[in-house]
């Protein structure tokens, strides 16, 4: 049976690339979305390539983007997931418990696409969050507040523990400072400073935020869904690639063996 469901949300459509928060720590700062991306999606929107010969249908693991939430506990990680997916900030304070995803639906160059957000259940007071909340992530995203040096400088070690799990190569990182509205300048100004070098270091893409203003949080998640798409077409364009060119390989070596035979058989 189809279930139907309802429309993806207005401001969850996505049809250029939204831009990075800082050139100095992006993932990339091209200011569109990949031209084979884009004619790929066109293609698949205009029916030209069918859904299963892109890949994609709604059972498709390139459909949904697993995004991982870590850092160190109080720093802000629900309240950033609750302000993006139910526009809502509660201030008392509860740890999280027994959550293990938000499913959040996006439509980006007209394609339907998810982001499972993953919020930890309160492990990380422990710092004991299991392997099967890290594997497996296109995404990962280190919080800390930026009204809290420490929870920056464990930043790293919270990345080394979410990187135990996943490939380096097939991951973005993300690295964000919440909490923006209660930083005095100054010492936003260090933090961002120190942030943006980390950022730098690791890879990652830094964003500051406020989810109780809501300040520049749309944005980010919108940043987010469209990299992970962007990421995930061009991978299943290059393994579709890959597979196109081993059939290719196998029918020469087919066509040779098949003329060697013939030869030796004709003389
Ligand atoms: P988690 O343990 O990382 O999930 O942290 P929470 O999201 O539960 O937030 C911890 C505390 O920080 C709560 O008391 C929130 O009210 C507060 N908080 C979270 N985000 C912000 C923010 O953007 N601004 C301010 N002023 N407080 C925040
Ligand atoms: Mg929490």
């Amino acid at each position: 049976m189809m279930s139907s469901l309802p429309p993806v949300k207005g401001d969850r459509i996505i049809c250029e690339l939204p831009l990075y928060f800082t050139r100095d720590a992006a993932v990339h700062t091209k200011d569109g979305f990949n031209v084979t991306v884009k004619e790929a999606c066109h293609r698949h929107k205009t029916g030209l390539s069918h859904i299963g010969s892109f890949g994609w249908s709604p059972q498709n693991r390139l459909n949904v983007a697993k995004v991982i939430v870590v850092g160190d506990v109080g720093v802000g990680k629900t309240c950033l997931i609750n302000r993006f997916c139910k526009d809502t900030f509660d201030k008392t304070y509860k740890a999280t418990i027994g959550v293990d995803f938000e499913m959040e639906r996006f439509e980006v160059l007209g394609v339907p696409f998810s982001l499972q957000l993953w919020d930890t259940a309160g492990q990380e007071r422990f710092r004991c969050v299991a392997s099967t909340y890290y594997r497996g992530a296109q995404a990962i995203i280190v919080v800390f507040d930026l009204s809290n040096y420490n929870s920056l400088d464990h930043a790293r070690e919270w990345l080394e523990d979410a990187m135990r799990d996943n490939d380096p190569s097939s991951v973005l990182l993300f690295l964000v400072g919440t909490k923006k509205d209660l930083s005095h300048p100054d010492l936003l100004a260090q933090m961002e400073q120190e942030a943006v070098r980390l950022s730098e270091e690791i890879r990652a893409e830094y964003w500051a935020v406020s989810a109780l203003s809501g300040e520049s949080v749309r944005n980010f998640f919108l940043r987010i869904a469209s990299l992970t798409f962007e990421a995930s077409v061009l991978s299943e364009l290059e393994r579709k690639s890959r597979q196109a060119s081993d059939i290719v390989k196998i029918s020469n070596n087919c066509d040779e063996s098949y003329k060697k035979r013939q030869s030796s058989c004709c003389h």
